[in-house]
């Protein structure tokens, strides 16, 4: 079968970047299924539903219209929601927290199980997210679960959203991003933790390109 490298772990810790690079360089497709959740969030909030509403946001999940297109300069990939660019507006910890909101609800995910199922397509797949190696891919020969010190996770994510143009500041940031964290691991449906044999890589203090390589070697292993 198509085989899956699953890349799990908490905000901050690498998994983007890393899923993206080592993608590129397996000539693998990618899931960036954290990208999902972001979206069901982001089309409630534009029907002005109530995020604890499960049925009205399971429904949603079910009708999700999404599509990832690659930019062809190499910018980041764009991410039509419903017909439109939703990609500056998935990115903010506000459409982060809206998505660990609608991601504890089981309808939600379980809407969302057949969409990811699909991307797994020759000649393979890096999938990025929570429940990657836990739920949706168990039988996936190659299992990564990236961590990182919570006060490094902070500051990259505080990195990436200041180049990106967004007015943030890190203690905020950082206070928002451990109360998403501590729901994701604390929540009755996949919970955030890794699956029994994937390989724990502590990214703390590691160059993108070592953990790269690191990631490469034990897919190839
Ligand atoms: O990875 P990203 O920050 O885009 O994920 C946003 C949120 O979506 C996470 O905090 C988590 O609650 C949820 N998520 C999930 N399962 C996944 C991917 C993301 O529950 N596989």
């Amino acid at each position: 079968s198509v085989p899956v490298l699953t890349i799990d772990g908490p905000s901050g810790s690498g998994k983007g970047t890393i899923s993206r690079q080592v993608a590129e360089r397996l000539g693998w497709h990618l899931l960036d299924s954290g990208a999902l959740y972001r979206a069901v969030g982001y089309v409630a909030g534009l029907e002005g539903l109530d995020l604890t509403d499960a049925d009205a946001l399971t429904r949603c999940a079910r009708e999700l219209k999404i599509r990832f297109v690659p930019a062809a300069d190499g910018s980041d990939t764009r991410i039509i929601v419903d017909g439109l660019d939703a990609t500056d507006a998935l990115r903010t910890e506000t459409a982060g927290a809206a998505a660990s909101a609608v991601a504890s609800i089981p309808g939600v995910r379980a809407a969302l199980v057949d969409l990811q199922l699909g991307f797994r397509q020759p000649p393979g797949l890096v999938a990025d997210g929570r429940d990657m190696g836990t739920v949706i891919f168990p039988d996936a020969p190659t299992k990564v679960f990236l961590t990182a010190s919570a006060a490094e996770r902070a500051a990259r994510r505080y990195k990436q959203l200041k180049d990106k143009g967004l007015d943030v500041t890190l203690e905020v940031l950082q206070r928002e991003i451990e109360a998403r964290d501590a729901r994701d691991a604390s929540r009755a449906v996949a919970p955030l933790k890794p699956a029994p044999d994937a390989v724990v890589v502590d990214t703390t203090g590691m160059p993108i390109a070592t953990v790269v390589e690191k990631v490469l070697a034990l897919v190839r292993h």
